[in-house]
């Protein structure tokens, strides 16, 4: 396991909206979750395997903190071509969501000592824009973790995930 401070994180994390991705476009790129790769750019550092935390770092000619990379980790991500893709014909609601988990726009409640996070999609996204109007992140417009079309609650009434995953959560 590499290992890696959080400053590492966020500078991957500029580098992604420097570059004009969303998280989800990224996370496709690299091979992960969305949710694995909000987590790591909110600093969880472990939340990525070593192959994904390589080939950002890679894209981004970002250099690792140190390269030690035992190789026997075993990845707890599935390949990429198990991630859920979107579904071909489903419909979608315009309007998009922030996966910024800083944003200041969500709306916080607890659960069981446990704090969830609901996007304002009226907020963040009045239009069907690309950008958050709130912070500047770039939206997300299908459920990151299996593709299903948003609606306003704070979780995907398809496959049960949470629109935003909180990396203290886990
Ligand atoms: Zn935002
Ligand atoms: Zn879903």
């Amino acid at each position: 396991m590499i290992h890696l401070d959080p400053k590492f994180c966020f500078s991957i994390r500029d580098a992604r909206k420097a570059a004009r991705l969303s998280q989800s476009e990224l996370a496709a790129e690299v091979g992960c979750k969305q949710s694995a790769l909000s987590m790591f750019e909110q600093g969880a550092g472990t939340k990525l395997n070593d192959e994904v935390v390589q080939r950002l770092a890679a894209k981004f000619s970002i250099k690792l903190p140190s390269a030690d990379a035992s190789a026997a980790e075993s990845p707890d991500m599935p390949p990429a071509a198990l991630l859920p893709r979107p579904l071909p014909n489903a419909p979608v609601d315009r309007r998009g969501f922030c996966p910024n988990v800083h944003c200041p726009s969500h709306r916080v409640y607890e659960v069981d000592g446990r704090t969830f996070l609901k996007p304002d999609r009226a907020a963040q996204d009045p239009v069907g824009g690309r950008f958050c109007a709130v912070c500047g992140e770039i939206l997300e417009h299908v459920c990151p973790t299996c593709g299903g079309p948003l609606h306003d609650g704070a979780v995907c009434s398809f496959c049960g995930s949470p629109y935003l995953a909180l990396a203290n959560n886990f």
